[in-house]
């Protein structure tokens, strides 16, 4: 492993590495969760892969396909973390196996999270932990079935290697069970990767990334022209459709309630894909400065409520790199576009979720806010309240009913006060959907249950499937890949998935959650 000193490395937008475990011989690597559709879809690959003793070698990092063998890479880049210019950071313990093109033709980077340190592994490790890689996946997973784009996951392969771990950074370290995640996506090239050139004014470096990335992923954009201070630049052009990109994921973020908990720029992808998956979390009740990251306290960055206007100043850093590219007015007017873009997807996305036929950007967006405002006052689950809403029905009868007991769980009671407030919202939302004769309820219901999901990746389950992966049981985990498959279509054996948690694990915080693990 001499070749993986740790050290800065300049002018080159990776360094070739091997997996760690390649010289092992005496662990048993083995496949302890696997993902049927990206193994299918995405890889080709039979249902009896699984369990082959070759496959949770090469995807635990023991074995190295011969097309990989002498191509394996760490990608270098750096990024803004917390707000502050952290210099070099790039993959520190993540190694890119190469490029699978499927049957399909679409071309799918495969790296592996956790096979080992790389010239980038600054102070830690290489490896990672099994409940860090069970997150990763499930929680990729969950959001590609919510339709939020995210990279993939294929597998978690157990290595049988002890990690050692501060959990609570009191200076007890302990073991925990090692793993890998094998993860996917057509590029995992990141804001951080173009931040690094411009910040060493290494602008020829910087160009030839530009360069690759429009080649490879936005072709479109090859015709225009490359003369700086053109509207039609190229690269204005191309950071341009990168922050669309990202508006739109983070407006979906917004819609489901799913805090990423780590919004560096170095975990921001130029193709818009949720990335870096560590101290994330979905909202349960509805609370805007709730963060999933312990160590975003007590400051909040990256809170609920924070994540489109760090979204924004991400794009902002990543506009700005390119600047020797097509002057500063271009970052102006891109910058303006991201605002525009942001609002009106998420204003596409309120519509869906309120079933509307038509949006009216003023009283519609009202509508919503003293929506959230009621959950909030009330603490309602975020989730299982959109979800309800598909229940409301706009004929006379209904209206004259206590309407609010269609939307509250059994178990809630509000005072009488606060039910009148629900009833009053209640009224204005069928008002509003009778003014655009948007009566029939049975195929509203039908639209808003595909985008207002019965199933997240909650927390409290995610924790419950890691402490019984832990002692080597992983039935919860299987569980969970099947709830998230998918989110929208009540299965009554998964009921309890749907219920928010109970009382205590929301006082309690279950999850120890902070950054790399
Ligand atoms: P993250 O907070 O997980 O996005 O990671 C920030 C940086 O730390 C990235 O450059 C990672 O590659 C690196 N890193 C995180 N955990 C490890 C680890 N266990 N070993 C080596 N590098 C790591
Ligand atoms: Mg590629
Ligand atoms: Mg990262």
């Amino acid at each position: 492993q001499e070749e993986n000193f740790v050290r800065l490395v300049r002018r080159s937008c990776y360094s070739l590495v091997k997996p760690a475990f390649l010289t092992e011989t005496e662990s048993k690597p083995r496949v302890v969760a696997w993902c049927p559709w990206v193994a299918e879809k995405l890889l080709d690959l039979e249902q009896g892969e699984r369990d082959k003793e070759f496959t949770a070698q090469v995807f635990g990092g023991f074995r190295l396909l011969d097309s990989s063998v002498n191509f394996t890479y760490a990608q270098c880049y750096g990024g803004h973390q917390f707000g502050n210019w952290a210099g070099q950071l790039g993959d520190g313990r993540v190694i890119c196996l190469g490029e699978y093109r499927n049957q399909r033709g679409e071309r799918w980077d495969i790296q592996l999270k956790g096979a080992g340190k790389t010239p980038y592994g600054r102070f830690a490790d290489g490896f990672a932990v099994l409940r860090s890689c069970i997150r990763e996946f499930l929680a990729s997973e969950a959001l590609a079935s919510l339709g939020i784009p995210s990279t993939r996951a294929l597998c978690v392969v157990e290595t049988g290697k002890q990690v050692w771990r501060d959990l609570f950074y009191d200076g007890n370290v302990k073991p925990e069970r090692g793993a890998v995640l094998t993860r996917l996506a057509p590029s995992f090239i990141r804001f951080g990767n173009f931040e690094l050139f411009a910040y060493y004014n290494d602008l020829e470096t910087l160009r030839k990334l530009a360069d690759y990335c429009i080649k490879h992923y936005f072709p479109e954009f090859l015709e225009a022209t490359n003369s700086f201070s053109d509207e039609n630049n190229r690269y204005a052009l191309f950071a341009n459709r990168v922050v669309e990109l990202n508006a739109e994921m983070v407006a979906k973020w917004q819609a489901v309630g799913f805090v990423h908990g780590v919004m560096n720029t170095d975990n921001f992808s130029i193709l818009g894909l949720t990335l870096d998956y560590g101290p994330f979390g979905f909202l349960d009740r509805y609370d805007p400065l709730y963060t999933p990251n312990s160590t975003d306290l007590p400051g909040r960055r990256y809170c609920y409520l924070n994540q489109a206007q760090i979204a924004r100043w991400n794009c902002q850093k990543f506009v700005q790199s390119l600047i020797s590219l097509y002057g500063g007015a271009t970052v102006f007017n891109i910058m303006e576009k991201f605002d525009e873009k942001y609002s009106s997807f998420l204003s596409k996305c309120y519509q869906d979720k309120l079933g509307l036929l038509v949006w009216n950007e003023e009283t519609d967006k009202q509508l919503v806010d003293s929506f959230l405002d009621l959950l909030q006052t009330d603490q309602l689950d975020y989730t299982n309240t959109w979800r309800m809403l598909s229940n409301i029905q706009t004929t006379d009868e209904f209206m004259q009913k206590d309407c609010a007991q269609y939307l509250l769980p059994a178990n809630v009671t509000l005072e009488a006060s606060r039910k009148e407030k629900w009833n009053a919202w209640i009224r204005r939302y069928i008002m509003r959907l009778r003014e655009e004769n948007n009566t029939d309820d049975l195929s509203r219901k039908e639209r808003m249950n595909k985008c207002n999901p019965c199933y997240i990746l909650r927390n409290y389950y995610l924790h419950k499937a890691i402490q019984q992966a832990e002692t080597g049981n992983f039935d919860e985990v299987e569980k969970l890949l099947q709830v998230i498959s998918n989110p929208f279509e009540e299965r009554p054996e998964l009921k309890a998935y749907s219920q928010e948690p109970p009382e205590w694990a929301n006082v309690v915080g279950i999850c120890v959650n902070s950054c790399s693990s």
